[in-house]
């Protein structure tokens, strides 16, 4: 079961964190990875090791807020094998209220996870349609369907993405094209220890236990956690998913009862 033979699939931001973790599992389960990044070094590693393993990973330097290099790099690979995953991982983290957030961070956030998971669909669908069908992976956040603390720029682009992904699903359901989200909690990753480092220098280990404790598991997820269920919803078992979120969140969104 949840095997990804013969599909071909994009994972933005797949070079870290959990982007990194679903290029892995994608290809053990046999598709073929196409990574795009920013950070070509970690890349070029990252599919170097997935390679070795026995995998076909290939990668591309795309910077998904530019619709130009999202759809190069989109067209070139399906001049050569038709797309049929795409997972949408590609984001940023932001600290701030409404009152401290700047304009210059919110254009930041909005053009990289709001109009970054944008670009990526709006270029794979011509594809998806005159190749039967797809699946598209958002990840969104907890953050987008319950309040988190100093969050404000970044739970609202969650929000969109949530919202985002109903829209797309809704849309194309006709055309064989599935979109769901994955909202997961605190998961251990570089995206969590850079902000840790950057906000509260000197106080790491106990930011990062406060951090562990504010899921009712008493830790945080791990990337291959929610690597499975990206698996689980790109492989054919998930045929009859479409248009939903899947929380991964030891319990944060439904058991933290004041
Ligand atoms: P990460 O920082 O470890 O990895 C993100 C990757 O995206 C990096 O390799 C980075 O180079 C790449 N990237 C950033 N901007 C890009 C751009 N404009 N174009 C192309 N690539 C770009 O992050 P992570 O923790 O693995 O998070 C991945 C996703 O999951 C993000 O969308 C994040 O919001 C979401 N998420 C993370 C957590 C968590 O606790 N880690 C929780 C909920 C949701």
């Amino acid at each position: 079961m949840f095997r990804l033979d013969n599909k071909v699939a994009v994972v933005t931001g797949g070079a870290s964190g959990i982007g990194l973790e679903i290029s892995r599992s994608f290809a053990k389960q046999g598709a073929t990875v196409h990574i795009f990044e920013l950070n070509m070094d970690q890349a070029e590693r990252e599919a170097d090791l997935i390679i070795a393993a026995g995998g076909q990973a290939y990668i591309h330097k795309v910077d998904v807020s530019k619709q130009a290099q999202v759809r190069k790099a989109i067209d070139k690979i399906n001049q050569v094998q038709a797309i049929d995953i795409l997972v949408n991982n590609a984001g940023i983290a932001h600290i701030g209220t409404a009152e401290t957030t700047t304009e210059e961070d919110l254009d930041k956030i909005y053009n990289i996870n709001i109009k970054g998971v944008y670009n990526c669909i709006h270029c794979v669908i011509p594809h998806f349609k005159k190749n039967g069908g797809g699946s598209i992976i958002n990840l969104a956040s907890v953050a987008a369907t319950v309040a988190v603390p100093d969050r404000f720029a970044y739970s609202m682009a969650k929000g969109a993405v949530y919202t985002m992904t109903m829209q797309v699903a809704k849309d194309f359901v006709k055309e064989n094209i599935r979109c769901n989200s994955i909202s997961p909690a605190r998961i251990h990753t570089p995206f969590v220890d850079g902000f840790i480092a950057s906000k509260y220098p000197g106080k790491e280990a106990e930011v990062f236990q406060q951090l562990s404790e504010t899921q009712p598991i008493g830790r945080m997820g791990k990337p291959a956690e929610v690597a499975a269920m990206a698996v689980y919803l790109a492989s054919d078992e998930a045929a009859f998913l479409t248009g939903t979120d899947y929380l991964i969140d030891g319990g944060f969104v439904k058991l933290n009862t004041p």
